[in-house]
This record gives structure tokens, C-alpha cells and sequence, in this order.
């Protein structure tokens, strides 16, 4: 079966699907999106994904070719068309295409959507939860709104491929102070001693998740105590555990930070910690509440 995605308006072959050499976002990244995972065929937390695309086109003073109905009705469709159980659906919005200014287009030009859906196996993220990932610290050299959601992925792009060469799978992005913003693609967070858990504050500095959001609910219905108050890679190191959230990573564990074991004092033994499997096992469960 091929894949469909869906290009202003029409279903068409994920293939041969294209948007015009003009379009905003590919001469100046000028474009928004939203990744939503797909759970037994659900869309998970969709009202947090479209209440945050809605906000991002709002800043970029971006308007949305399809009003949240018919945004909706996309999502099913590529869900359905494709077959997918789990994985996720991708959506993005431009600015639409025109002649190369960096001013804004004429009024009137329509802005460009794109969709897409991808499956993925989930037993292959459960093992990879259960043994947890590595991550390497990096400078965060964004720019000073990563709070929006743009296409704009650069420094991500960077550090991610940084991590990887390092033999990592994610990358944390340290600011000037030396705290940790969030992570190349997820947000970062740490179970300190205590038994608190610990993330960066909601503000302009990272891309709040929704997946964020749905944790710290999560924790505090359970009884975890929650600090929404940056924290230093000093600190992740005496730290009893540490993870990243995401909606395509989910809760994944972090079991060595720049190789360095967290939360154990043998490098033989980093294992993810109770605390980060346990919000894993929750997410999960949330999820299938939403089915
Ligand atoms: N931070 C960054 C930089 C991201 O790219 C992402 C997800 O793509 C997140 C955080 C997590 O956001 P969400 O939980 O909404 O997927």
C-alpha cells in the first residue's frame, strides 16, 4: 500500500506529493507545525496540539488555510488512508508561495498545507524505553522564541546530528548560566533526590510540549512533587534520574549524560529509574483512556 499525504487540498502519493520552489518555508523557513502521536489509531492530546498550532500562527501572524473541523477531518482521513495503528501525523502550515521577498506576500496569498502519517512499531520504542538513551550536552544557539513551533530547526538539526556522531540519541541544550533549556527535540527533565521532578519553566526560552503538559498533570494527580524551575547539567549529574518527553519519544529515560551514569555509581549499570518508567506506563495509560 502507498503512502498519501495530503498537499493543499488533495490526497496525493506521499511520493510524488510537492510544494512549489517559491514556498515560504523552503526559501526562509517561514512555517509552522505540529507532530501528534497516534495510538490505537487516536490522535492523543489533539486539543494541545491545535490549541499550540493555532498560538504559533498567531505570533507568525500566519493564517490557517483550514478552520480546526475541517484540520481535524485531514488528520482522520491520513490516519485512515494509511492504515496507521501507531505512529504519528505531521502537519504543516507556510506562508504559501510567492515571489522571493522577505517581506510578507501579497495579502490574499494562500498559505500552503501539508500533512502527512508515519506508523512506527511500538514494541520498538517499549525496548528502547526499557534500556533507556544517551544524550550529550550542547550550547543552545537558537534564536529567542523557540517557544513558537516553526519549521525554523537548525541549531536542532545540528545538535541532534552532534548527538548522533557522539553515539547519542538526544542532544540538551544548555543556555549562557549553564541550565539546561530542553532537549534538540523533546523536552528535559530530572528526578532529583528528593524524588521531586524537575523541568525548565514554560516560558519563551523552550517549546513548551504537550506532552510536557500532560506529565506534569500526570504527576502532581500521583502525588510526585513538581518544580518547574531550570536545572544545571551539574545538578542532572547528582540527579536520581533523568528523561526526555515528547510526543514521538513519549517518556524515554536517560541513562548517560555526556557518558557519564545517571543516577548510579557504576558505569556498568545506567538503567532507567522507577520514577521515568512509571510516567511512561501513565502516558500510556492516559493514552488508551483516549481511544
Ligand atoms: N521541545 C522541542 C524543541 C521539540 O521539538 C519538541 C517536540 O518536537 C518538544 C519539546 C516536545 O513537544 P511535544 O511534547 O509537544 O511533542
Amino acid at each position: 500500500m502507498s503512502r498519501v499525504a495530503y498537499v493543499n487540498g488533495r490526497y496525493v502519493r506521499h511520493a510524488e506529493a510537492g510544494v512549489s520552489i517559491d514556498d515560504r518555508a523552503f526559501l526562509f523557513s517561514d512555517g509552522i507545525y505540529e507532530v501528534i502521536e497516534i495510538y490505537q489509531g487516536a490522535l492523543i492530546d489533539e486539543r494541545g496540539h491545535l490549541d499550540r498550532l493555532a498560538r504559533s500562527a498567531r505570533e507568525l501572524r500566519l493564517a490557517p488555510p483550514l478552520g480546526e473541523a475541517a484540520l481535524r477531518f485531514v488528520m482522520r482521513e491520513l490516519v485512515a488512508r494509511n492504515r496507521v495503528q501507531f505512529g504519528h501525523v505531521y502537519l504543516q502550515i507556510t506562508r504559501g508561495a510567492a515571489r522571493r521577498e522577505h517581506t510578507f506576500p501579497p495579502a490574499g496569498t494562500p498559505t500552503t498545507l501539508v500533512a502527512f502519517a508515519r506508523s512506527h512499531d511500538p514494541d520498538a520504542g517499549e525496548a528502547k524505553a526499557r534500556k533507556g538513551v544517551n544524550a550529550i550536552t550542547v550550547p543552545d544557539i537558537r534564536w529567542k522564541r523557540p517557544d513558537i513551533k516553526t519549521v525554523s530547526l537548525l541549531p536542532n538539526v545540528l545538535a541532534k546530528q552532534q548527538a548522533k556522531e557522539a553515539g547519542a540519541y538526544e542532544a540538551w541544550l544548555v543556555n549562557a548560566d549553564g541550565f539546561v533549556t530542553e532537549g534538540a527535540s523533546s523536552n528535559a527533565w530530572i528526578v532529583d533526590k528528593t524524588g521531586a521532578l524537575r523541568t525548565h519553566p514554560g516560558d519563551s526560552s523552550i517549546l513548551s510540549g504537550i506532552t510536557r503538559a500532560r506529565i506534569l498533570e500526570i504527576a502532581r494527580a500521583k502525588g510526585i512533587p513538581v518544580i518547574e524551575r531550570a536545572f544545571t547539567v551539574a545538578e542532572t549529574h547528582e540527579a536520581a534520574e533523568a528523561f526526555i518527553s515528547g510526543a514521538t519519544t513519549l517518556v524515554m529515560p536517560i541513562v548517560r549524560l555526556d557518558g557519564r551514569p545517571i543516577g548510579q555509581t557504576s558505569s556498568e549499570c545506567a538503567a532507567p529509574g522507577p520514577v521515568s518508567l512509571g510516567l511512561r506506563a501513565c502516558f500510556h495509560e492516559f493514552a488508551v483512556k483516549s481511544v
